[in-house]
C-alpha cells in the first residue's frame, strides 16, 4: 500500500458561527507534508470549513497527491442504530439519511434538535439522544441522561470503549457534544465523500483510493499535546495545537505503519466505525512530540497577514491589532541556569521550589525570647551561646529567659520576638528593656514573602537581574526559557555597497543593515546576517531560500513598495503569500508582509528613517510575540511640545524627537533620507490620527527610544 502525502486533521464543532480573532472550540484543521506541520487553519463556521476542505481535497487530487483526512467525530452509531432510523445496517446510508434532513445556516443556526427528535421517536422509551439547551423544548429529547436504558442500543460503540473515550454520540449538550458534533458533520461528510469520490474507513475499501476520510479522537495525543501546551504557553490555542500534533503524527508515520492502524478496525466497526490509532497511543504520542532542543514552533498561516479587504489606508491601531490577533509564540523551549537566563523570555511559569523566607528570622541584631511585653520596665535572665545567619541555636530558650541573635538568625525554639539591640542594656548575663513590646516584633514569618509553590515569574517575562534574585532566594537553579527568536536582516537594492568599501557615483552605503542588526541585538533576539540582495529577483529568491531554514522572522528593507524594482513584493506575491499593507503613518510606505517557506517576513521601506518607524511600531510588538513575550505596546508620555507644527487628518505621525528642559523637541527636518536626526533623536512623538495644530506648550505624546528596548 503507497502512503499518504498529505495529511489534513479536522477539529469539528457544533458551535455558532465564531468571531474572526482566532478563537478555542471553534473548527480547526491541521495539515501535514512530508511529516511537516504545515499549518493549522481557523474556519469560522461549518460553511467556511467545508469550502475549506473541499477546495483543499480538489488541489490536492490534482496535483496527483494521496490525502488522507482525518476527521474528530464518529463515523458511525452504536451497532443496531442505524437499521431502526433507515432500514439498513449501512452506516452510508445513515450519512446519507441524515445529509437530507440536517440544515445548517452560515450563522450556525440548525435543526439538529429537531433531527434528533424524530430519531428518538423511532426508539421505544426515553433517548437514545439527550441533552438540549432548555429544559422546555423538544419534548421527545430527555434533558438528562437518567432514565435512558440504552437496551436498544449501546450508549457507546466498540470504538469508543477501546480508545476510552468517555463521551457518547448520543449527548447533544453540555460538553462534551459529541453527538451535536456527530449530527453536524456527517451531511458534511457525505457531501465531501460524493463530490471528491473518497472512500470512507472503515466502511470502503481504501487502498487505491486517492482521498480517504478516517475518524481519529485527539484524545490518543494528550500527553504529546500537554506537553506541547507547557512549552507554549497559556496564551496557546488547544485545538490549534491538537491539529499541529495530530497531522504531524499521521504525517510522519511510514506507510507500512500506517497501513497495520487501518488493518485494525475490528468487525464490529464495518457499522460503528473505528478510531484510527486506535492501539498504537504510545507510537502516536511518540511521533505528535516535537523535537527535543528546538521545538517545531507552531508554524504560521500563509494567510496570516491578509487584511480586511475593501480598506483603502489601514489605521495604525487597526494594523496592530491583527498582528495581535494573528501571530504567536514561534521558539521552542530550554531550560538553562540562571547565569544564563539574564533577558530570556521564560516559557512557563516559574513557581517557588521553597519558601522565603525558609524559616522564621530575626530582621535586626538583638535579643530574642517568647511573648510580647507590657508597658514598663522589664529584665530578662539570657541564656549561653547565640543565633547567627547560617549558625542556627540548637538548643530551646526557657520561657522567661532571651538569648542574643543577629539579623537574619532562624528564630531558635521558644523565641518569637526580638527586641533591638539598641534598645536593651546588659551585663552579659541579663538584658533590660523598656516595653511595650508585640509579640513577633522585628521578626519575619516564614513565607511572608514568597510561598512555596507560588508562581514567582509568569510565563513570557523577559527575565531581568532582580528576577534571578527572586528565583535564587526561592531554591531554583534553572528556569526554562524559549530560544531566542532568531531574527534574518537582509538589504536589497542595486545602490548598496558596504560600509568600508569603495562606492561608485549613485551608490550608497548600506545604513539599515548595520541599524537593524543591532537593534535586533538590542531587543533579544539572535541577529542573523543575511546581506544584501541585487534588485532582481533570482537573486532575492536565493538568498531568501538559504534563510528560511536559519531564521524565525526576516526583516528586509527596500524594494518593499508596488514599483518596477520592487522586487521583494514581486517575489513575495509569487510565493502566493504577500499583503500589501498600506498603513496610514509617516514615515512609512506599503510594508510588504508575507511568509517565505513558512517564515514570517517583513518587508520594510528602504529609506532608514522609515525603515526604523516601521520596525519599532510594527515589527517589534510582533516579534515579541513570536519571541513568546507577549505584545508589548512601547510606554509613551505626555510632555509640552517645544514646536509648532500642523498636520493633516487620516494618518499618524511619528517626529524623531527629544526631551530638552521638560519639553518635546523635534528634529529640523522632517525628510525621510535624514538619518543624522535619527541618530540625533531620543526617542518619537506620536502625532494621532486626526488632524491638528500643535504650538509650544501643547501636551505631545513622548515615547523615549528605550521604551522600545532599544
Ligand atoms: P526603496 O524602498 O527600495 O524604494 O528605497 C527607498 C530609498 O531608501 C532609496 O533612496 C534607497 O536608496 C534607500 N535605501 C534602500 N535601502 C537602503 C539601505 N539599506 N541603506 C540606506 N538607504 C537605503
Ligand atoms: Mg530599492
Amino acid at each position: 500500500m503507497t502512503g499518504f502525502d498529505t495529511v489534513l486533521t479536522v477539529d469539528w464543532s457544533a458551535a455558532k458561527r465564531k468571531p474572526r480573532r482566532q478563537s478555542k472550540d471553534a473548527i480547526w484543521l491541521g495539515v501535514a507534508r512530508g511529516g511537516t506541520a504545515q499549518q493549522q487553519i481557523y474556519c469560522r463556521s461549518r460553511q467556511e470549513a467545508e469550502a475549506w476542505i473541499s477546495k483543499f481535497l480538489e488541489e490536492e487530487q490534482a496535483a496527483g497527491r494521496r490525502v488522507l483526512a482525518a476527521f474528530d467525530f464518529p463515523f458511525g452509531y452504536p451497532r443496531g442504530f442505524a437499521r431502526r432510523v433507515t432500514g439498513s445496517d449501512d452506516p452510508l446510508a445513515l450519512w446519507q439519511w441524515l445529509e437530507e434532513r440536517i440544515e445548517d445556516a452560515e450563522d450556525g443556526s440548525n435543526n439538529r434538535f429537531d433531527v434528533a427528535s424524530a430519531m428518538n421517536r423511532l426508539f421505544a422509551g426515553a433517548g437514545p439522544f439527550w441533552g438540549k439547551p432548555d429544559q422546555k423544548n423538544w419534548p421527545d429529547i430527555p434533558y438528562r441522561k437518567a432514565g435512558i436504558s440504552y437496551e436498544e442500543v449501546a450508549e457507546r460503540r466498540s470504538a469508543d470503549l477501546a480508545a476510552k473515550a468517555s463521551s457518547s454520540c448520543f449527548q447533544l449538550f453540555f460538553n462534551p457534544t459529541v453527538g451535536s458534533q456527530t449530527l453536524m458533520g456527517v451531511p458534511v461528510l457525505q457531501r465531501l465523500r460524493l463530490r471528491h469520490k473518497a472512500a470512507v474507513w472503515p466502511f470502503e475499501k481504501v487502498e487505491t483510493a486517492q482521498a480517504v476520510l478516517a475518524e481519529i479522537w485527539p484524545g490518543l495525543i494528550e500527553p504529546a499535546v500537554k506537553a506541547a501546551m507547557a512549552v507554549a504557553g497559556p496564551e496557546e490555542i488547544r485545538d490549534r495545537v491538537q491539529m499541529r500534533l495530530l497531522s504531524q503524527a499521521l504525517g510522519r508515520l511510514p506507510a507500512e505503519e500506517l497501513a497495520a492502524m487501518l488493518a485494525a478496525a475490528p468487525e464490529a466497526a464495518q457499522e460503528e466505525a473505528w478510531i484510527l490509532g486506535t492501539g498504537y497511543e504510545d507510537r502516536l504520542n511518540a511521533l505528535a512530540a516535537d523535537e527535543p532542543g528546538r521545538l517545531a514552533p507552531p508554524p504560521l498561516s500563509n494567510d496570516c497577514f491578509a487584511l480586511p479587504a475593501g480598506v483603502d489606508w489601514t489605521p495604525v491601531d487597526d494594523a496592530l491589532q491583527l498582528l495581535k490577533d494573528r501571530l504567536g509564540p514561534v521558539t521552542g523551549g530550554e531550560t538553562v541556569p540562571l547565569a544564563d537566563a539574564l533577558g530570556r523570555v521564560l516559557a512557563e511559569d516559574a513557581v517557588a521550589e521553597r519558601a522565603n523566607p525558609p524559616l522564621p528570622n530575626t530582621a535586626v541584631d538583638g535579643y530574642g525570647f517568647a511573648g510580647g511585653r507590657a508597658e514598663g520596665p522589664h529584665v530578662l535572665p539570657l541564656v549561653q551561646g547565640r543565633a547567627a545567619a547560617g549558625v542556627p541555636f540548637d538548643g530551646a530558650v526557657p520561657g522567661g529567659s532571651a538569648i542574643r541573635v543577629l539579623t537574619g538568625a532562624a528564630l531558635p525554639d521558644g523565641v518569637d520576638t526580638v527586641i533591638l539591640e539598641e534598645d536593651v542594656s546588659t551585663d552579659g548575663a541579663r538584658i533590660a528593656f523598656n516595653g511595650p513590646l508585640k509579640r513577633g516584633a522585628n521578626t519575619r514569618k516564614a513565607g511572608e514573602d514568597v510561598s512555596a509553590d507560588e508562581v514567582i515569574l509568569p510565563a513570557g517575562r523577559v527575565v531581568s537581574p532582580a528576577d534571578l534574585a527572586l528565583a535564587a532566594a526561592t531554591g531554583l537553579a534553572e528556569l526554562t526559557v524559549r530560544l531566542p527568536l532568531r531574527a534574518g536582516v537582509l538589504s536589497t537594492g542595486d545602490e548598496l555597497v558596504e560600509a568600508g568599501e569603495p562606492a561608485g557615483k549613485g551608490q550608497i552605503f548600506d545604513a539599515n543593515r548595520p541599524m537593524l542588526l543591532a537593534l535586533m541585538r538590542q531587543l533579544g533576539f539572535v541577529p542573523v546576517d543575511l546581506g544584501k540582495a541585487a534588485d532582481d529577483r533570482e537573486s532575492l529568491r536565493a538568498h531568501l531560500d538559504g534563510a528560511a531554514a536559519r531564521t524565525d522572522v526576516i526583516l528586509t528593507s527596500g524594494g518593499a513598495s508596488a514599483g518596477d524594482e520592487d522586487h521583494m513584493s514581486a517575489l513575495l506575491r509569487e510565493a502566493g503569500a504577500m499583503q500589501e499593507w498600506r498603513i496610514a503613518l509617516k514615515p512609512g510606505r506599503p510594508l510588504a508582509l508575507g511568509m517565505w517557506q513558512g517564515t514570517p517576513v517583513f518587508g520594510l521601506p528602504g529609506n532608514p528613517v522609515a525603515a526604523l518607524v516601521c520596525t519599532l511600531i510594527f515589527a517589534r510588538p510582533a516579534m515579541g510575540l513570536m519571541a513568546g513575550a507577549g505584545w508589548q505596546a512601547p510606554q509613551g508620555f505626555e510632555v509640552p511640545a517645544a514646536f509648532e507644527k500642523r498636520k493633516k487628518p487620516g494618518r499618524r505621525e511619528y517626529l524623531r524627537a527629544r526631551v530638552r528642559d521638560g519639553r518635546a523637541e523635534v528634529f529640523k527636518s522632517e525628510g525621510s533620507g535624514r538619518i543624522s536626526g535619527l541618530s540625533w533623536a531620543e526617542g518619537l512623538v506620536e502625532l494621532g490620527d486626526g488632524p491638528g495644530h500643535i504650538k509650544p506648550g501643547d501636551p505631545v505624546r513622548f515615547i523615549p527610544y528605550g521604551s522600545f528596548a532599544m
